[in-house]
């Protein structure tokens, strides 16, 4: 596996969702380029403990800091990043820098674990599991203190290549997410027989659950589904003391959102638990 660029080269416009060719074509291009110049920056996310808010680790997210148009978020640019292959560059650019940058916090004393998001695209590169282990092993970092978030369409079942890879990614020791659990295609014969560690409940469902009944049943459910393979189970999208209370009271093992910080450069993100869930109560009703 040589991590090559060669695939940026296959321009493919299919499906409804494709858009404007040309502007898909221009942003290609010049992703290309800010691959080169390195224009792109990676902000940090922490996942913190239930009750306790203490920080678990942080997710890396990446976003381009382009010279005219500023600060542009991931839905702006991955899309076009998926359609042209670029996303398998990204996603070694994104992994690299991100693991150099959890050197960086392990330094200054932070334990904290990394998830990075990896596309179905990567999972189907021939060795892209060996790519993974030789980075981890040239930084030194032990596998466990790695996870890759996979989408659900990572791991349906005609992309065999995609299922091998994160079997081989998980026996090795490095930890295998779920991410937007719920929100897509939701084959759960598909979840059986691989080494997940982790599932994040979309946050769809969790932006509701302190006051929709259906949203309860469906968190409740996944948490149920979660420990029975067992797995960790996440909350996306938490912003509210009400969300993160009744997440602790069920039994939602971490939980990420906007109540306990947003994506920032790794540097600022705050070490100190952010909601102790009793306390709240009491602050807030
Ligand atoms: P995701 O992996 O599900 O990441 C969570 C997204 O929700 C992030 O958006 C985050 O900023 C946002 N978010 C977090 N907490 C809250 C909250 O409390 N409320 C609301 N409304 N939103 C919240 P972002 O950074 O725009 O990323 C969007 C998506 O782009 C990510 O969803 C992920 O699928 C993708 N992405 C981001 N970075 C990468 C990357 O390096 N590689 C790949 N393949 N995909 C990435
Ligand atoms: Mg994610
Ligand atoms: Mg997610
Ligand atoms: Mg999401």
């Amino acid at each position: 596996y040589q991590g090559k660029r060669g695939t940026a080269d296959i321009v493919i416009f299919s499906g409804a969702g494709a858009g404007h060719p040309h502007q898909w074509l221009m942003v290609q291009a010049e992703l290309r380029h800010a691959l080169e110049r390195d224009e792109l920056v990676l902000h940090y996310q922490p996942k913190v403990g239930l009750p306790g808010g203490e920080v678990r680790g942080l997710e890396a997210l990446v976003r381009w800091q382009h010279p005219q148009h500023g600060l542009l978020p991931p839905g702006e640019f991955l899309p076009a990043a998926e359609h042209s292959g670029l996303i398998v560059p990204l996603t070694e650019w994104v992994l690299r820098r991100a693991l150099a940058d959890q050197s960086c916090w392990t330094a200054t004393g932070q334990d904290w674990a990394l998830s990075v998001n990896v596309s179905a695209r990567n999972l189907e590169v021939p060795g892209f599991p060996q790519f993974v282990l030789n980075l981890l092993a040239e930084v030194g970092t032990p596998v466990h203190r790695l996870i890759l978030e996979v989408t659900e369409t990572a791991l349906v079942s005609d992309m065999d290549a995609a299922v091998r890879a994160i079997a081989q990614l998980g026996a090795s020791g490095i930890g295998i997410s779920v991410d937007d659990f719920g929100a897509g295609y939701t084959g759960l014969s598909q979840l059986r027989g691989l080494p997940i560690t982790e599932i994040k409940i979309d946050r769809v469902f969790v932006a509701d659950v302190a006051h929709d009944p259906q949203s309860q049943a469906i968190v409740r459910s996944v948490i149920e589904l979660a420990h029975g393979l067992g797995s960790r189970v996440t909350a996306e999208g938490v912003e509210t003391p009400e969300v993160c209370q009744w997440l602790a009271e069920v039994g939602c093992d971490e939980a990420q959102g906007y109540l306990f910080g947003r994506p920032v450069p790794w540097p600022q993100v705050s070490p100190v638990p952010v909601v102790p869930s009793t306390e709240v109560e009491g602050v807030s009703r």
